[in-house]
């Protein structure tokens, strides 16, 4: 079969591979949508993952079941499915301990285009399929059911992390597609205000309808001093990144409240430490939380977001900024995904 791969770091091209082969609970996916994702990038260009050699990328995708193991009970070939980026073993301990993302090891639960091939090819293999498929709502858009793979579920994360509450004053870094998820997330649990940070302004209108109540271009003046004004010195009571690096702690410990929660999803793809400023930490003794997280995956979780835009309390169309049609296209979207061109938030490609 044929799919698009990282040859080695900074190299992509397309290969010849075997089709994968199918384990006794897992399934075989053709696909029938597929995205690229800024990990992909950070993977290929700026080796975050470390080395990679004709690995096929890719773990944003839907498609339809061509083969599945004799252990699956809960799908079959023909089935139009779902598929979590993240594809956790749901039998080991960690998934038990709650943290499936991080089952075999940290991070581990992150299979496509890490440990094994992606979606870009002509099909795809997904591990315990009961556990990290889902069925298709009748008439979702293919584009659409591909932001179910990772940006809904780890926009999501940042404000599970942070746990939003009713009426709290949230900062939200960084509306790409991620952040743009993370907004409409705090909204839905009940953000009062919403301040979103970022400087492209093609994403703002989106993030205002999403929820996003204030605008802060980080080019315009330090965050720290506008989020600060804004809120007449108060700080807010969650962040959520979603963009920027790893000097963006420094940031968001400063305008948080005491009390206060950090949800990183954001992927630090550099550096070796992260700053904590001490004396806005309340010198160790400010309870001010940091927390980061790969998003969770899995069926539970993709039927309870695929609920969410199936009876219209989400409408992730906004994002596909640009659509194309037919396999050899995933190539173009890659590298649009690189190149960043202003008027992009997520390139889609229906086969
Ligand atoms: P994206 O499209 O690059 O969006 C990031 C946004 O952050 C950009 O608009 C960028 O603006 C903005 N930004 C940069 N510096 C900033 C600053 N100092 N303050 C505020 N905003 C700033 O990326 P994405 O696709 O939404 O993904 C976001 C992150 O999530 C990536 O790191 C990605 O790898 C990660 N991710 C994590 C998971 C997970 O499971 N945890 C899953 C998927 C993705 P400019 O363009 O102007 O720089
Ligand atoms: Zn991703």
């Amino acid at each position: 079969m044929k799919g698009f791969a990282m040859l080695r770091i900074g190299e992509v091209g397309w290969i010849e591979k075997e089709r994968p082969k199918c384990g006794p609970a897992d399934a075989i996916v053709r696909p029938l949508a597929l995205a690229p994702c800024t990990s992909d990038i950070h993977t290929v260009w700026e080796g975050g993952i470390g080395e990679r050699f004709n690995m096929i990328l890719g773990h944003e995708g839907c498609g339809e079941v061509v083969e599945v193991g004799p252990l699956v009970k809960d799908f079959k070939p023909g089935d139009k499915v779902l598929v979590t980026a993240i594809t956790p073993d749901w039998n080991s301990l960690e998934a038990q301990a709650g943290y499936q993302m991080h089952s075999g090891g940290m991070l581990a639960g992150w299979k496509f285009s890490n440990f094994k091939d992606g979606m870009f090819g002509e099909y795809f293999h997904v591990n315990d399929a009961d556990g990290n498929l889902a069925l298709m709502p009748e008439g979702m858009d293919y584009g659409e059911a591909c932001m179910l793979s990772d940006m809904v579920p780890t926009g999501f994360h940042a404000a599970e992390l942070a746990d939003v509450q009713f009426g709290d004053v949230v900062a939200v870094f960084g509306i790409g597609p991620v952040g743009l998820m993370a907004v409409a997330a705090a909204a839905l649990k009940g953000a009062g205000r919403l301040i979103v940070v970022d400087s492209r302004p093609q994403c703002y209108d989106i993030a205002k309808a999403y929820g996003a109540t204030d605008i802060v271009d980080f080019k315009a003046a330090p965050t720290e001093d506008q989020i600060m004004e804004l809120t007449n010195n108060a700080g807010v009571d969650k962040v959520l990144l979603a963009g920027g690096d790893q000097r963006l702690f420094e940031t968001a410990i400063k305008i948080l409240k005491p009390g206060g929660r950090i949800g990183n999803v954001n992927y630090l793809g550099s550096g070796d430490y992260i700053q904590i400023p001490r004396v806005e930490w309340g010198a160790g003794m400010g309870h001010k939380n940091v927390l980061g997280g790969l998003m969770p995956g899995g069926r539970l979780r993709l039927e309870k977001l695929s609920r969410l835009m199936q009876f219209g309390k989400l409408d992730v169309s906004p994002m596909l900024t640009h659509k194309f049609t037919g396999f050899e296209h995933i190539e173009d979207a890659l590298y649009l995904m690189k190149d960043k061109p202003a008027d992009l938030i997520k390139p889609v490609v229906v086969l």
